[in-house]
C-alpha cells in the first residue's frame, strides 16, 4: 500500500486496532478474560491511577480485548477514540454523562428506538436530566427547542423502525450554532452505510448488539468521539471536561488529554463510576462480526430492497415504508447519506389489520418472531401485539406501530427464500 493511501473500509474492519499478540504471536485477538493486571512496582501503579501513564488496571476501566474493539470502531467511524459499554442503552448514558448535570436538557428526536424514548423520557429524570423531544423531519424543530440549559442534541440518523432519515448535516449546524455537540445513534446505519462524523456529528453511539456483532450473540454498545467539539471554549457548560477534576488532583481533562479528553473521561469516570463495562468475551464476539461488516451490510441492504419491492406489489400489503424505495419521502436523503443502501429494517402494513398481522408473524417459518434487529437471520415482529402492546390505538399510530404494522429485519439468507416465506404467510393469512 502506498504511504499516502488511507486503508479502505474493509481493510480497517479486519485489521484496525488488532495486531499479533506480542506475548505469544497469536494472530487472532486473544480474549483477555481477566479482571485485573499486575503492576510492575508501586510507581507504575501510582502513575496508572493518576492517569499519567496509559495501561491496564482493572477490566471495569479498560481491558486489552475491549480496547481492540474500541480502536476498530473508532477507525471505522473516523473518530479519535471510543468507549465500549455493556449495551447500547449503557452507551447512551455514557455518552451524555460527561455533558449533563441536574437541570440540564438534551434535545432528542421523537423518532428513536422505543427503548431509548423510555430511557430518556422516564429514567433520565431520576438524574435530573430533562429530555425534550422534537419531530426530526424538520431540522428547525431542534433550533426552536434550544435553551440555555441545552447540553446536547441526540438523533438517530436512520430511525428505527420506520426508515426515517434525518438531515444530519443540518442538525449538526444547528447544534454548533447553539454551542452544543450532536450525538448520533447510528446503530441501524453502521459506519458501512454512513459516517455521521463526516457530516458534522461530534459523537456517535451504537448498540453493537445489532449489525456490528451481526449474529445475535452478544449485547454491547460503544461511544465514539470525533473530537471536533472544543470543550474549553464552553468551559462553563461542560465543567466535567473543561474544569479541574478534584478526584484526579485537579487535572482538567480537556487540557491534559486534548482530543482524547472525552474518551479518557468515559473510562476514567464514566465506566469507573457507572460500571457499565463490556466484557472481553462480548468484545471478541463483536470483533468477529465486524470483520465481515461490509459484506453483510451490502447483502442486508440488497435483500431488503428486493423484499421491499416484492411487498409493494403484493395484494395483501397496503403500504411499505422503506427509505430505499422510490415511493419513500426519504429517498433523496437516503441517496445523500446512505448511497450503498438504506439498511435492512423496515415496516409494512397488511390489508387485514391487527388479526392478519398476528397471523403473518405466526405463519412465517424462515423468519424468527422476536424482538431484535440486525441478525444474519431474517426477523419479524408485530409491534402492536408485542413491543408496543401497552399503548392505546392512537399512541400506536403516532409511534408508527399501528395495528396493521409489521416490522422486518431482513437477513442475509438467499433472497428468494425470504420472499417465498413472506408470500406463503401473507397468502395464508388473507
Ligand atoms: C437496540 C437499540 C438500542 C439499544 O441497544 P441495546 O444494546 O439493546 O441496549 C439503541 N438504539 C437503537 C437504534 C437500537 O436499535
Amino acid at each position: 500500500m502506498a504511504d499516502d493511501q488511507a486503508p479502505g473500509f474493509d481493510t480497517l474492519a479486519v485489521h484496525a486496532g488488532g495486531a499479533p499478540d506480542p506475548a505469544t504471536g497469536a494472530r487472532q485477538t486473544p480474549i483477555y478474560q481477566t479482571t485485573s493486571f499486575v503492576f510492575d512496582d508501586a510507581d507504575h501503579a501510582a502513575a496508572l491511577f493518576n492517569l499519567q501513564q496509559p495501561g491496564f488496571i482493572y477490566s471495569r476501566l479498560t481491558n486489552p480485548t475491549v480496547s481492540v474493539l474500541e480502536e476498530r470502531i473508532a477507525a471505522l467511524e473516523g473518530g479519535v477514540g471510543a468507549t465500549a459499554t455493556a449495551s447500547g442503552h449503557a452507551a447512551q448514558i455514557l455518552a451524555l454523562f460527561p455533558l449533563m448535570s441536574p437541570g440540564a436538557e438534551v434535545i432528542a428526536s421523537k423518532k428513536l428506538y422505543g427503548g431509548s424514548l423510555n430511557q430518556m423520557g422516564h429514567s433520565y429524570r431520576k438524574f435530573g436530566w430533562n429530555a425534550v423531544f422534537v419531530e426530526p423531519e424538520a431540522p428547525a424543530n431542534f433550533r426552536r427547542a434550544v435553551t440555555d440549559k441545552t447540553r446536547a442534541i441526540f438523533i438517530e440518523n436512520l430511525a428505527n423502525p420506520g426508515g426515517v432519515i434525518v438531515d444530519v448535516e443540518a442538525v449538526a449546524d444547528i447544534a454548533h450554532e447553539a454551542g452544543v455537540p450532536l450525538i448520533v445513534d447510528s446503530t441501524m446505519a453502521t459506519p458501512y452505510l454512513s459516517k455521521p462524523i463526516d457530516w458534522g456529528a461530534d459523537i456517535v453511539v451504537h448498540s453493537t448488539t445489532k449489525f456490528l456483532s451481526g449474529n445475535g450473540s452478544a449485547v454491547g454498545g460503544v461511544v465514539v468521539d470525533g473530537a471536533r467539539f472544543d470543550w474549553l471554549t464552553h468551559r462553563d457548560k461542560y465543567p466535567s471536561l473543561a474544569q479541574p477534576a478534584p478526584e484526579y488532583h485537579g487535572l482538567t481533562f480537556a487540557e491534559t488529554f486534548g482530543e482524547l479528553a472525552y474518551t479518557v473521561y468515559g473510562h476514567a469516570v464514566g465506566l469507573r463510576d457507572l460500571g457499565a463495562s463490556q466484557s472481553p468475551m462480548n468484545a471478541w464476539i463483536t470483533l468477529q462480526g465486524i470483520e465481515t461488516l461490509g459484506l453483510r451490510m451490502q447483502r442486508h441492504c440488497d435483500n431488503a430492497l428486493t423484499v421491499a419491492r416484492f411487498l409493494e406489489s403484493h395484494p395483501q400489503v397496503a403500504w411499505v415504508s422503506y427509505a430505499g424505495l422510490e415511493s419513500s419521502p426519504f429517498q433523496a436523503q437516503a441517496r445523500k447519506y446512505m448511497p450503498a443502501g438504506a439498511g435492512s429494517v423496515f415496516t409494512f402494513g397488511v390489508t387485514g389489520g391487527y388479526d392478519m398481522g398476528i397471523k403473518v408473524v405466526e405463519g412465517v417459518e424462515l423468519f424468527s418472531h422476536l424482538a431484535n434487529i440486525g441478525d444474519t437471520r431474517s426477523l419479524i415482529i408485530h409491534p402492536a401485539s408485542t413491543t408496543h402492546r401497552q399503548l392505546t390505538e392512537e399512541q400506536l399510530v403516532a409511534a408508527g406501530a399501528g395495528p396493521d404494522v409489521i416490522r422486518l429485519s431482513i437477513g442475509i439468507e438467499t433472497v428468494d427464500d425470504i420472499i417465498a416465506d413472506l408470500d406463503r404467510a401473507l397468502t395464508a393469512a388473507a
